[in-house]
């Protein structure tokens, strides 16, 4: 091993550096400047080569990352780039968006004494990198197979699918409700954590391999399931869960209380150049505004953020439980507290207030009770405890529950689970239809970008090997026909 490796005795972690509050507040450009040369390669320089690396253990995707980061430490960047791409279809991706406090990094065995490797940076890095060095090209396949496979769904789990699909050799087909293409990566993630332009970036690579995309085009009310069956020889089913959770109570009604994605996709939409109806009249836009935004995960954290860059008057979370007991990413809240984002912990709403349109939210104190059965630690009322805010929006981000597919799709062979996430073997990654097979958050529930990847990736080899079998089966029965 080169000298150059185990610097974390000596060497700090760096983070890239953040744009300053005052500047990051006023756009939503990203808000991390990238590492340069030397910063990327000192700070891969801090790991010590586990012999058992719990950062790839707890990675979705199992990354080589002392490998990467060693490659990345001795300035062989083409190198770094091969073996970070071949795990993971959008390294730049995740390296700007995975909670990696919660996965790899959460889990660098130099955490607790000396600060993590900055895992997720130096993998964005190494991307960024190689496309501005053209060292990534699309995934053109050797030979064509002949066989033809239709994606549900353009977001993280069908891409990566697709390109998986595309470089074995298979016609590829991309359907989606949406008219661009990347999922929740491009209308429900903001700019200021992932850029448009990168989600875009992949579309085109994507194209310029051969996969053909059908935007617009949603399945169900638009092409029927059966059809688009009987055009490929596979099909998979990556529609992401999109019914978001209600809150009920007096006032629920009101004009002026949002679900979270209508105001997340008006700012992405509205960012991309387009005209979005509601937008223009103030409806999905913060500006001059008491927001509160209700909820406590990532999306919540991309709602408020978005709303002080829309310039609201001011901005509040309210959420039941407290800051250690948070779903989102750690780094997300400290993000938006800095950008001036106020926390109202262990509150939760219990009516709305206002006659033509909300006013404010009527909320109660919550403390934290004993666990219940999931573990968690039950939050209960404190009597007497209520208050008011302001408010003249509300955002409601309380989480996705999955649509009815099989009533969507016509189809009640397709099986679901009581929660109506789609049902697959987890083995083959196969619906309970022949043929068609599910990935990403419409199999696992509301979950992250790299999981989502991970799934793509297994359900398109499992596909393939699927594919193979069939072909073969067919080969053989033709011969004995024929004998
Ligand atoms: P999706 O990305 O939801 O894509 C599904 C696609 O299917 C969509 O494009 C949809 O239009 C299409 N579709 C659905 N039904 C049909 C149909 N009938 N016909 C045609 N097309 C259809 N994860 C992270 O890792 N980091 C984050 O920072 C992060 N932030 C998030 C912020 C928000 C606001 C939200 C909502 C989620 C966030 N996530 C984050 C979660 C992450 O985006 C999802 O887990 C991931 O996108 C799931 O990928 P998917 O491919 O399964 O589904
Ligand atoms: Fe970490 Fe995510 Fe990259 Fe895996 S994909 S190494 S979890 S940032
Ligand atoms: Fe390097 Fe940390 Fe991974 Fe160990 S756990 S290999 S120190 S990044």
């Amino acid at each position: 091993m080169p000298d150059r490796m185990l610097q974390f005795v000596r060497l700090p972690q760096e983070t890239p550096p953040k744009r300053d509050v005052a500047t990051r507040r006023a756009d939503f450009d990203e808000i991390y400047r990238r590492f340069d040369i030397p910063h990327a390669s000192a700070q891969a320089s801090r790991c010590s080569q586990c012999g058992v690396p719990f950062c790839s253990i707890h990675c979705p995707l199992s990354n080589h990352i002392p490998d990467w980061l060693k490659l990345t430490a001795e300035g062989r960047l083409e190198e770094a780039y091969e073996v970070s791409s071949a795990t993971n279809n959008f390294p730049e991706i995740c390296g700007r968006i995975c909670p990696q406090d919660r996965l790899c990094e959460g889990n660098c065995v130099i955490e607790k004494g000396f600060e993590s490797v900055t895992i997720g940076a130096v993998e964005r890095f190494i991307t960024d990198t190689a496309f501005e060095r053209g060292w990534v090209r699309p995934a053109r396949p050797r030979a064509e197979l002949g066989g033809s496979v239709g994606i549900i769904g353009a977001g993280p789990a069908g891409l990566a699918a697709a390109e998986q699909l595309r470089r074995l050799g298979y016609a590829v087909h991309v359907y989606d409700r949406h008219d661009r293409v990347g999922g929740l990566m491009i209308y429900g993630i903001p700019n200021f954590k992932l850029e448009k332009e990168i989600v875009l970036r992949r579309r085109r690579l994507l194209e310029e391999a051969g996969i053909v995309f059908h935007t617009g085009v949603d399945v169900g009310p638009g092409l029927s399931f059966a059809d688009l069956r009987a055009r490929h020889d596979a099909v998979l089913i990556a529609t992401g869960v999109y019914v978001a959770r209600d809150i009920g109570g007096p006032g629920a009604g009101l004009p002026g209380i949002v679900p979270a994605l209508s105001y997340l996709i008006a700012s992405n939409r509205t960012g991309l150049g387009d005209t979005v109806p509601g937008f223009a009249e103030g409806t999905l836009d913060a500006r001059g505004k008491d927001v509160v935004v209700i909820g406590g995960g990532d999306t919540a954290m991309d709602c408020v953020r978005t709303a002080v860059r829309q310039g609201a008057a001011s901005v509040r979370c309210l959420y039941r439980r407290d800051r250690a007991n948070m779903p989102g990413s750690m780094r997300e809240v400290r993000n938006a507290e800095e950008e001036g984002v106020e926390f109202v912990w262990l509150s939760a709403p219990e009516a709305f207030l206002g006659d033509a349109r909300v006013s404010g939210v009527r909320a109660v104190r919550m403390h934290l009770g004993l666990p219940d059965a999931s573990g968690r630690q039950s939050v209960e009322p404190v009597e007497g405890s209520h208050f008011s805010l302001p408010a003249d929006l509300v955002v409601k981000a309380l989480g996705f529950d999955p649509e009815d597919l099989p009533g969507a799709f016509g189809e009640d062979a397709l099986a679901v689970s009581r929660w109506g996430t789609v049902k697959v073997d987890h083995r083959s990654f196969m619906t309970s239809l022949p043929g068609v097979f599910a990935a990403g958050d419409i199999v696992r529930g509301a979950s992250l970008v790299v999981w989502a990847i991970r799934d793509g990736r297994d359900a398109a080899a499992q596909m393939h090997a699927w594919m193979r079998q069939n072909a073969a089966v067919q080969n053989a029965a033709m011969q004995v026909a024929a004998e």
